[in-house]
């Protein structure tokens, strides 16, 4: 955390020694003169040192708006990466993103794995097989099994195929 500080102690040192200054111009004694001079020459030093502490935090402040920045237009790139995803139902309330065909730049429409997108992961879906009325992906990141489509029960299955 940078406090600015030092750029409020410079025109505090500085203020002081207007002050000092104004009580110079009436004195008459030389060695009151003297030491007021000497008080004035002390606060245009504090004054000094307070300038250069206000260009170190300046110059750190400056270095932090970098940052900021760089991180900005590194969440902003990321955003977008996720923005050409949309979640899309395949069927009995399974879901995962897809590629939207407008984003798609030549890409093949693919999966991407919901779970995973949460994480703030884009991690395309591999088809493995069909199976119960289902398609089943696999997830190359979190290993979880996704199937999409209605599931079609194994004893419904039999029923309707007297040969199992
Ligand atoms: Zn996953």
């Amino acid at each position: 955390m940078v406090d600015i500080s030092a750029i409020t102690g410079a025109i505090t040192a500085l203020k002081s020694a207007n002050d000092i200054a104004q009580a110079m111009v009436g004195l008459r004694d030389a060695a009151a003169f003297q030491s007021k001079l000497i008080e004035f020459q002390n606060k245009i030093i504090e004054a000094n040192a307070s300038a250069f502490a206000a260009q170190d935090e300046r110059a750190e402040l400056l270095r932090k708006i970098a940052d900021l920045d760089k991180q900005v237009e590194k969440l902003t790139a990321e955003k977008r990466k996720f923005d050409r995803y949309q979640l899309k139902d395949f069927g009995g309330n399974s879901f995962a993103y897809e590629l939207k065909a407008s984003e798609a730049n030549g890409e093949p429409i693919h999966r991407a794995c919901a779970t995973c997108f949460q994480d703030e992961r884009i991690s395309i879906l591999q088809f493995s097989h069909q199976s119960e009325g289902q398609d089943w992906y696999t997830c190359p990141r979190c290993k979880e099994p996704q199937h999409f489509g209605a599931h079609v029960r194994r004893e419904s299955y039999r029923s309707h195929h007297s040969d199992f």
